[in-house]
């Protein structure tokens, strides 16, 4: 498959009264045409970060992007770009959308202007072909009466139908790589399924690559290819879908997937809740970062940050229980299918 996005060694730091917080230490990965990779994790393990990283839109200061890392995209690190070169690039070579509709949206500007500014600006169309594009891209995420809709305000649209329009904004110039970062959690669960579905269903007509940082590994089941999990700013395990629920291997995975709500009926067991905080990242622990909440931590756990280990060719994780001299341990038995 071809790669359109490279990230690697992505270090990121903030500066804070307490010292330095390495928000995401020494991440690598990638992302191919036309996929799906959702990154997952709880809240504050980096994948925000990550995600902005790429676009370049967290505050310098108190954010730094360490030296070294390289965010690769069509041969250039961007990284290294200046800001003007991004702004080319941001909208219409990629595009981000963000959990909260209402905020994203100028409240002040009628939806199909937001929509026709990015296609004058990046494709330079006059104001009345980019407003006609605008009508057409309303229609394209299903929102009805698009040309009346296109002169209404934000307060004038539901939560589904702004998230609606802000996939319109973002899709607006047919861009490479889509990045949602939690792009349902503002929204009544009825609404979160058809935002999913929308995505997945103009990613299949556009090819456009999309990268979902989500907290919930239940939103990615029917849409990603594949899972990388994120805990405390490093990537714990990696794979397929079917790989990531049917066979997974790190504790930490475990635990997400045991916080899955199930429908059936037979199962009346309370919710699993995993217990105690993710670590502090100004002083991280030397050794494996979950050791304190993990609940099959070894000595070695504690001294010795794991080495990957390659599960298959596409599944890799980061913890000690697979080398070869750690104890058996059993998938937790709700977990096997
Ligand atoms: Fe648990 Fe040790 Fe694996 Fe870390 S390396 S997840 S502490 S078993």
């Amino acid at each position: 498959m071809e790669k359109i996005l490279e990230v690697k060694d992505l270090k990121v730091s903030f500066h804070t009264y307490a010292g330095e917080c390495q928000a995401v230490r020494g991440i690598s990965f990638h992302l191919n045409k036309g996929e799906t990779l959702a990154v997952v994790g709880e809240s504050g393990c980096g994948k925000t970060v990550t995600a902005k990283s790429i676009m370049k839109l967290l505050p310098v200061p108190p954010s730094e992007i360490k030296e070294g890392s390289e965010i690769i995209f069509k041969d250039k690190n961007l990284v290294n770009m200046c800001e003007k070169e991004l702004r080319l690039l941001r909208g219409s070579e990629i595009s981000m959308i963000f959990q909260d509709p209402m905020t994203s949206l100028n409240p002040t500007a009628k939806i199909g202007k937001q929509i026709a500014e990015s296609l004058i600006i990046h494709r330079g169309m006059n104001k009345k072909d980019a407003f006609k594009e605008a009508v057409k891209m309303l229609e394209l995420v299903n929102i009805p009466n698009a040309d009346k809709r296109a002169n209404q305000y934000p307060h004038e649209f539901s939560g589904g139908m702004r998230q609606r329009a802000i996939i319109a904004i973002a899709l607006a110039c047919n861009p490479s790589i889509l990045i949602a970062d939690e792009p349902t959690t503002a929204l009544d669960v009825t609404i979160q399924a058809q935002i999913m579905d929308l995505i997945n269903e103009l990613q299949e007509k556009l090819d456009t690559a999309v990268m979902l940082v989500t907290h919930d590994l239940g939103v990615v089941a029917d849409v990603a290819d594949r899972i990388q999990v994120m805990y405390a700013g490093k990537i714990v395990e990696r794979g397929t879908t079917d790989e990531i629920f049917y066979n997974p291997k790190h504790p930490y995975t475990w635990a997400l997937l045991r916080s899955v709500p199930k429908l059936s009926t037979e199962n009346k067991e309370e919710l699993y809740a995993l217990k105690g905080t993710p670590p502090d990242l100004v002083n991280p622990p030397i050794g494996c970062p979950f050791s304190a909440r993990c609940d099959y931590c070894m000595d070695i756990c504690k001294e010795i940050m794991p080495e990957v280990t390659n599960i298959s060719d596409t599944q890799e994780v980061s913890c000690w229980l697979q080398h070869p001299l750690a104890p058996k341990v059993e998938i937790p038995e709700e977990l096997r299918y």
